[in-house]
C-alpha cells in the first residue's frame, strides 16, 4: 500500500497571510486538526495544527505565519505507508502533506493510519 491508497484528497488548506482565527474556523468547519500553509502560488509554505492554535491562544499572536510550522515534512503519493509512518513516529508529528509537482494533493494523518492497520 502507498500514501495514494489512504491519503486525504483535495484537503483544506489554507494561506499563510490568513489570521490564526480564519484557520481556527475552517479546523472547525472542515473537521481537521492539520491544514497545509501554502503561497499565493499553491505551493507548500508551512503547517498549522490545533496543537498551534493552542499555543497562538496561550500567547500573544494574531497572524497564521507567526505561528504555523515553517520547516514542515511532506511526502509523495507513492511513498509506502512504512515510509510515511516513520517520518511520523521519528519527529514525533501526526500529519503529513502529500505533494506532487510542487502541489498539495493530500493529507495523510495518523488517524488514516490506524484506520488501516485496523482494517488488516
Ligand atoms: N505530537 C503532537 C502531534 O503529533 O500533533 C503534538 C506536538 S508537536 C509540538 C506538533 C508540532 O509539529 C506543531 O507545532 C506542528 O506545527 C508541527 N508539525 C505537524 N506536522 C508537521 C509536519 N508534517 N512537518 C513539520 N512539522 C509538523
Amino acid at each position: 500500500l502507498t500514501v495514494a491508497d489512504i491519503m486525504i484528497r483535495d484537503p483544506p488548506t489554507i494561506r499563510g497571510c490568513a489570521t490564526i482565527r480564519a484557520a481556527a474556523a475552517t479546523m472547525i468547519e472542515r473537521e481537521v486538526n492539520h491544514l497545509p500553509v501554502l503561497h499565493a502560488d499553491g505551493t507548500l509554505c508551512g503547517i498549522v495544527t490545533s496543537w498551534d492554535i493552542a499555543k497562538a491562544v496561550a500567547g500573544e499572536h494574531t497572524m497564521l505565519d507567526e505561528i504555523m510550522t515553517k520547516n514542515v515534512l511532506s511526502v509523495s503519493a507513492d511513498a509506502t505507508l512504512r515510509d510515511a509512518a516513520k517520518i511520523l513516529d521519528k519527529y514525533h508529528i501526526s500529519a503529513l502533506p502529500v505533494v506532487g509537482q510542487g502541489k498539495v494533493v493530500g493529507m495523510l494523518t495518523s488517524e488514516q493510519l490506524s484506520h488501516i492497520a485496523e482494517r488488516r
